[in-house]
């Protein structure tokens, strides 16, 4: 068995991009790493909202926080806001980070539940220091040395211009080795003997081989599905959305912290603030609503003037049926894809890389390593699509027959067996390395209406006036914090001057 020693990645959108930069930062030139990537063909060009596991991608980079947002027209994001998800005319937020502050044994939310029967809730938002800020427009960082306060406990990711975020990470991988290559591929040979990939070939003719491959070529999957016929799992069933619309507007004077996704008849529709511009973007189904309507619907929903043509773009939700198949690796668009409603898609690739370099193989390709990154990968997948449907799911809408459909479909056991568990005494647990806490399936639940029948009975080890009294501590510390922050606009202006 040879050892490993050349790594091919084909594509260069932000999955090609963001592969090769942590590639090159953790194997210091161990290995000859080459990506190919083809202008004539170009990337998907959308992709601007994450969650707080990007800080660890930066972070394991070297990125320079204020540097990064000036080189990609950063904001922060404190979480997302869902309009007119559960019912028309309402809204919720699903901020990251902590529920105020447990109480003995239990979570805030248990003692919410019981002065929600009471009659003498607080809104829940004024519990959460992320909530409280977005629905402010404040901002700032947290603080290490406050982990007393809310204010050590803030949570933030960053919407961010992704060609940008992969332009930036093309200097820092090709400056740390990795050789570019221009060129489209036309072919892709496998070995006869035992059908691994063996090279592929660019329309000028020339061959590059590799001992590994890594597919980063968008939706088209050319050396995992194209070559390999490595077979899909549709998951259209359960997430029925299957096309997207995306359109830049000027920036808007409400320069939000935070994401906006807005139901519509039939599909949703996404508000992302950047410094340069808004993006926005339509997502729906085709099953419901043609293509002219769905671009009606988005650009007469604008709250600035339209920067560009929309781009249309058509999507099958689900994965690859193994993301790891022979010496090819998928990663991004080439490994599947689930619409953006919670911003997965960047993570996704962040942590198959990550889980990638954890399960490197040295020489020759073992069965039992394979194996075990594809069950570590289709858990993390499985979940991550579990907490989308339920966005779906627990709607009471019912004034289209989109949303009928999604109150009425079948949902994956997994799934069902959490709505049951949260509506008898509104618990949840986190199961090993899944990707979205408590927290965030908690306000989801609560936001769509998923009102647990009775809480936790250790609620009733204290009583009513001292629950009341905590809950009441918490909004008063957290409107104290929010009176010292500065507005989402002021903070980044202020990170992005001129160094
Ligand atoms: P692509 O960008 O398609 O790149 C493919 C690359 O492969 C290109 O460089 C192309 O030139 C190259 N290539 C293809 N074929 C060949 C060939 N034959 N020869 C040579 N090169 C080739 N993610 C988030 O995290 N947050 C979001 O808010 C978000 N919003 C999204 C909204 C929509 C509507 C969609 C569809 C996706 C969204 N995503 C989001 C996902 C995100 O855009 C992608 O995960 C990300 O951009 C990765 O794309 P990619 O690099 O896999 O594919």
């Amino acid at each position: 068995m040879q050892p490993l020693k050349t790594i091919l990645i084909a594509g260069g959108g932000s999955a090609g991009w963001m592969t090769a930069a942590l590639c090159s930062r953790l194997f210091q030139g161990l290995y000859d790493i080459v990506l190919v990537e083809s202008d004539q063909i170009g990337t998907i060009g959308v992709g601007e909202a994450t969650i707080p596991a990007i800080k660890k991608f930066n972070e394991l980079l070297g990125l320079e926080e204020d540097d990064f947002l000036r080189k990609t027209q950063g904001s922060f994001k404190l979480g997302i806001q869902f309009r007119d998800w559960w019912r028309k005319g309402e809204s919720y937020l699903h901020g990251f980070g902590v529920i105020g502050q447990d109480l003995g044994w239990l979570r805030a939310h248990q003692y919410w539940l019981r002065m929600r029967e009471l009659g003498r809730a607080p809104p829940f938002d004024n519990l959460a220091i992320n909530n409280a800020m977005a629905l402010s427009d404040k901002f700032m960082r947290a603080r290490a040395d406050m982990s007393e306060s809310p204010i050590g406990h803030i949570a933030h990711a960053f919407h961010f211009d992704a060609g940008l975020y992969a332009k930036h990470l093309s200097t820092y991988a090709q400056a740390r080795g990795v050789k570019r290559r221009e060129g489209k591929i036309v072919e892709v040979t496998l070995r006869p003997a035992d059908g691994f990939v063996q090279s592929v070939t660019l329309d000028d003719g020339e061959t590059v081989a590799a001992d590994l491959f890594i597919d980063c070529s968008g939706f088209r999957g050319l050396i995992i599905e194209q070559a390999l016929k490595t077979g899909y799992e549709d998951w259209t069933h359960w997430l029925p959305c299957d096309r997207a619309i995306a359109v830049p507007s000027e920036r808007s004077e409400h320069f939000t912290p935070y994401t906006r996704s807005t139901a519509h008849d039939a599909g949703w529709q996404w508000r992302i603030p950047l410094q340069h511009r808004t993006g926005n973007g339509h997502v729906y189904c085709s099953r419901f609503i043609d293509d002219d309507e769905a671009e009606r619907v988005l650009l007469s929903n604008l709250d600035g003037a339209q920067r560009a043509d929309p781009l249309r773009i058509r999507f099958t939700t689900g994965k690859r049926k193994k993301i790891w198949n022979k010496n090819c690796v998928a990663v991004g668009l080439a490994a599947g894809f689930m619409e953006p409603l919670e911003s997965t898609s960047l993570h996704l690739i962040q942590s198959s890389v990550i889980r990638l370099v954890r399960l490197l193989p040295d020489a020759g390709f073992d069965q039992a390593t394979i194996d075990e990154f594809n069950r570590q990968t289709d858990f993390e997948y499985e979940r991550v699509r579990d907490f989308i449907i339920l966005h779906y799911k627990a709607t009471e809408r019912d004034d289209t027959a989109f949303w009928r459909h999604c109150r009425d479909m079948e949902i994956p056991a997994t799934l069902q067996r959490k709505m049951d568990l949260f509506r008898a005494n509104g618990r949840v647990f986190r199961e090993d390395d899944e990707l979205f806490t408590e927290e965030s399936w908690i306000q989801v639940f609560l936001g769509q209406g998923v009102i647990p029948r009775g809480y936790d009975p250790l609620v009733r080890v204290h009583s009513d006036e001292e629950i009341a009294r905590h809950l009441g501590n918490i909004e008063t510390v957290i409107g104290r914090c929010l009176a010292v922050m500065p507005s989402h606009a002021e903070f980044v202006s202020r990170a992005c001057a001129a160094p």
